[in-house]
């Protein structure tokens, strides 16, 4: 028997487990899948905006993979935290994949960006979505009128989205009842998602981009005079097909000059300022962000013009992107935010380290949508199988549950992650509504344990 673990319960480690088990080449292989949280599914479960829903219905089919009788999810299991190092755990295991993601946000190296009222739109998420290390402060919503989002990514999409959107649109989700309270109570008129290059090399995809046209009581805008700064705006047929599309949905919301924001709730998509401080107001929060006009430099990059424009915002959110994390014990490139790898084996010094291996976005860096971590695990699969005799030759401990309750950790397994969503639906019915989510460690853990 060849027993792996894999770090990660998201869709890399998942898609990987699948792809160890249903092989022929090498018999016999058992996963376990680690995960630092008590829920698996990863970023379907915690980034996956709550009102796109059938992205999230995708932990269905994960949720088939490991129900698999030959993987085994264990929850509440840190690794590189006390009592769990990389190496103790691949003393428990023939291999060991670490499909950890990119769990830090990018910063924006600007002054003012850690003032109250400014923060990484990874937070905001992880707030939408329950996850049980997010604070839960509300983002002070009720006091804002105006927001701003810095990027130009499908992220920056989703934190747009959700702030626009009524409390009628979010209650039918999953998201957690404090939550769903502060958006309703928000006052957001406004919220300008701004980018510092040009519409046709925005990072979204169409269809995200698309849906912000079509949220109920809310314009959408675009200032026609900063679409055509772009040089492949009037003759977008040169474009790949992604970013033409991206710019035929923008010339739909095109204005001739942005007017004041209106009786409803408007999003204002704003090109080529790039931000260069976060203003504070006289009570030291977040007033506004100061923004330099930029324009295009002819090599897909911008150039700055020394124009200076500022936009009022109570609530800041940067959505640059996401970096990888470094995991005590294991190689690390502070450069790229990733495990240095080759085919996904990890290496150490430049050589491959026995039975160690990466997957996702903590291999090849956040990019890409779900479904790029299926090759992307399948090519760390193969390596792993490729080297299936050497690594079943040493010897492991015969229990690693048993191995993991000695080192301390008290893992939650498949049917204590039942309970967990028996009890979030539980939840749902209380409040009449469907399954919402639990958002703190004790009451997942008590759920888990049966109370
Ligand atoms: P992203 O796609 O890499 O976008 C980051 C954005 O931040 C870009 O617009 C980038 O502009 C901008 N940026 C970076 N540094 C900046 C700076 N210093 N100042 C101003 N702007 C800056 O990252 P993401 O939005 O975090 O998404 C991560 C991944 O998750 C992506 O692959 C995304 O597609 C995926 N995702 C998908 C969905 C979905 O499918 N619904 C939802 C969420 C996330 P430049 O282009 O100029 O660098």
């Amino acid at each position: 028997m060849l027993r792996v673990a894999v770090v990660g319960s998201g869709p890399s480690g998942v898609y990987t487990a699948q792809t160890l088990v249903q092989q022929r080449d090498v018999p016999d292989v058992r996963v376990d899948v680690l995960d630092r949280l008590p829920c698996p599914y990863g970023l379907v479960r915690y980034g996956v905006a709550p009102d796109h829903e059938k992205i999230k219905s995708l932990q269905g089919s994960l949720r088939t993979v490991l129900e698999d009788e030959r993987i085994r999810f264990l929850g509440n299991v840190e690794v590189g935290g006390p009592g769990l190092s990389p190496e103790r755990l691949l003393g428990m295991y023939h291999a060991v994949v670490y499909c950890v993601g990119a769990a830090r946000d990018r910063h924006l190296e600007i002054p003012g960006e850690e003032l109250p009222g400014s923060y990484a739109a990874t937070d905001f998420v992880s707030w939408y979505s329950a996850h049980p290390d997010a604070a839960d402060d509300g983002f002070g919503l009720g006091a804002v009128r105006s927001a701003v989002v810095i990027g130009a990514g499908n992220v920056a999409v989703d934190v747009t989205r959700i702030l626009a959107r009524g409390e009628a649109e979010l209650r039918p989700t999953d998201i957690p009842q404090p939550a769903l309270g502060a958006l309703a109570r928000s006052g957001v008129r406004e919220v300008a998602m701004v980018a510092r290059r040009g519409p046709s090399q925005g990072k979204f995809t169409t269809k995200e981009l698309r849906e912000l046209g079509t949220l109920p009581g809310v314009d959408t805008v675009v200032d026609a005079a900063e679409l055509a700064l772009d040089p492949d705006y009037a003759a977008p047929g040169g474009l790949p097909p992604a970013n033409r599309r991206n710019v035929e949905v923008l010339r739909g919301w095109a204005l001739d000059g942005v007017p004041g924001p209106g009786g409803s709730r408007r999003i204002a998509l704003r090109f080529y300022l790039r931000p260069v401080e976060v203003l504070a107001g006289p009570d030291g929060r977040v007033a506004g962000v100061r923004f330099e006009r930029t324009l295009p430099d002819g090599r897909g990059g911008v150039r700055g013009t020394g124009a200076y424009e500022d936009i009022e915002a109570q609530l800041v959110l940067r959505s640059v992107g996401y970096l990888g994390r470094e995991l005590p014990g294991l190689p690390f490139d502070a450069r790229t935010g990733t495990v240095p790898h080759a085919a996904g084996r990890v290496l150490r010094e430049g050589a491959p380290s026995p039975g160690e291996y990466v997957a996702g976005w903590i291999k090849r860096g956040p990019t890409g949508v779900i479904g790029t971590n299926r090759p992307c695990a399948k090519e760390t699969a193969g390596s792993l199988l490729a080297d299936a005799a050497v690594l079943a030759a040493r010897d492991v401990t015969d229990d690693p549950v048993d191995a993991l309750r000695t080192a301390g950790l008290r893992p939650v397994e498949w049917r204590g992650w039942l309970a967990i969503e028996r009890a979030e639906e539980e939840l749902g019915r209380s409040l009449g509504r469907r399954s919402v989510k639990i958002p703190d460690w004790g009451g997942l853990l008590g759920a888990a344990e049966g109370h």
